[in-house]
């Protein structure tokens, strides 16, 4: 998709599907898949700032993930993604976590590597953190907390599909005073291989389309967002194709609790193949297009 015309003021473009009364559109302005029409910014920012928001309800939510993170479930993938970091990029001790939920990577970054500090609107997960003292409501207020001029990181897991304007976003991240080396981005894979063929037969429908969930992006949509905001691709990548365990009958869309249990077997899996597990991935996502998620390394242009 070409991207036509910047900043997007008009979206227009084909619709390309519909669930509970939400409908996503191809949009040749913006140059990847939105929900159409786009929200309200202002009351996004609410929906994220506000206790009875994004996070209401999430206690139980957090307690199954920190046990999790106890284990040690999460640090191969923690570990993997600061590979990248460093191979893409050259060495650098800090990063900014952007929308770092209860901000469990801050704390494994500061464990493990060096300084670090999270961006996260909500109070509620803020205040279930491991390292409250290190989350902050906005960037500016890290941004100031964190100066020194030292090569910085930025890290956006599963956010800018959240955001009206995700190349704001990012353009407000890199205006930052630090150096800003580059980025390690992740969002969902929309209508990879897997996932429309769950939608074409297995009756759920277009399940992940939700108004919280503005963005679609696939591959070529997320390069436009990160082009746009100044960055330059440099790797792809991919998660665990969740979907197969729906295709193998292991039903667990809709189902919480089958959800909750694939996702820890992905995560056993991954602690027991190590990197392997983040090589095959790479591999089925290069080759066939699978993965939950894509993950991108970018580079700030002009900056190394
Ligand atoms: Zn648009």
């Amino acid at each position: 998709m070409v991207k036509i015309a910047s900043p997007a003021t008009t979206h227009y473009g084909p619709p390309i599907a519909s669930h509970n009364g939400l409908k996503v559109q191809v949009c040749f302005q913006c140059g990847y898949k939105h929900l159409a029409p786009l929200p309200n910014p202002d009351t996004i920012t609410r929906f994220y700032a506000d206790p009875d928001g994004f996070y209401k309800d999430a206690e139980q939510m957090f307690r199954i993930d920190a046990n999790h993170h106890h284990m040690g479930l999460w640090d191969p993938l923690y570990r993997w993604e600061t590979t990248q970091l460093f191979t893409h990029l050259g060495p650098a001790t800090r990063i900014i976590d952007l929308g770092a939920g209860t901000g469990w990577f801050v704390k494994w970054w500061a464990d493990n590597i060096g300084r670090a500090v999270g961006v996260e609107p909500s109070p509620v997960a803020r205040s279930n953190s491991p390292v409250p003292a290190r989350l902050f409501p906005t960037l500016p207020e890290s941004a100031r907390k964190f100066a020194g001029g030292n090569p910085v990181y930025l890290r956006a897991r599963l956010v800018l599909e959240h955001l009206v304007d995700p190349v704001g976003f990012l353009k407000e991240a890199v205006g930052i005073p630090q150096r800003v080396k580059g980025i390690i981005v992740t969002t969902p894979n929309e209508w990879n291989p897997l996932q429309d063929r769950i939608v074409k037969r297995d009756g759920v429908g277009n399940w992940f389309i939700d108004k919280t969930h503005i963005n679609y992006f696939d591959k070529q949509g997320l390069g436009v967002v990160l082009r746009e905001a100044g960055f330059e691709p440099l790797g792809w990548y991919a998660t665990h194709p969740l979907e197969l365990w729906q295709l193998a009958g292991f039903k667990y869309i809709g189902d919480d609790q089958k959800g909750q249990r694939v996702h820890l077997a992905r995560l056993n899996l991954e602690k027991r193949l190590g990197r392997v597990a983040f090589g095959l991935y790479k591999i089925l996502f290069d080759r066939l297009g699978w993965g939950r998620e894509i993950i991108c390394v970018a580079k700030l242009r002009d900056t190394i």
